[in-house]
């Protein structure tokens, strides 16, 4: 499916979340990190937005990490271990499409924030698997 249909669907679950539970802090977080999680379950397709950007925000890091602090280049390294895993491990529309991946990927915003801001993440998420479903009856 198209990256801007599961962005715009995250952002109009989002809003309805928020409006719900009366979210007023960090709004503007949570819609830092829609993008995020509306589209990170396409991680495990080669040609997916999100794969992308994930390959190439590694490589900067990598770069980063060699010609600034190591520390970039173990974090670069370890994202491009994440990105490459998901993509020729995981089929396409299997564990990345799970509710688990959806609870396991959302569990540092319960961690650092609340579960108000979990909640609304986590609807993000849901999000993509509503839309797939939608159109590729995989749910
Ligand atoms: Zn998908």
């Amino acid at each position: 499916m198209n990256w801007i249909i599961h962005l715009i669907a995250g952002i109009i679950f989002a809003a309805i979340a928020m409006s719900v539970l009366g979210l007023k802090e960090s709004y503007l977080l949570i819609f830092l990190l829609i993008p995020f999680y509306a589209l990170i379950s396409d991680i495990d397709h080669k040609n997916s937005k999100i794969t992308w950007i994930g390959l190439g925000f590694s490589l900067i890091l990598c770069l980063l990490g060699l010609f600034y602090q190591s520390m970039f280049l173990n974090v670069g390294v370890g994202l491009l271990a994440v990105v490459l895993i998901s993509v020729f491990v995981f089929e396409h529309r299997g564990f990345t499409h799970s509710l688990v991946f959806g609870a396991i990927i959302c569990a540092p915003i319960l961690y650092y924030f609340s579960f108000t801001e979990f909640a609304i993440v986590y609807l993000v998420f849901y999000s993509h698997l509503l839309m797939d479903g939608l159109f590729f009856k995989i749910l």
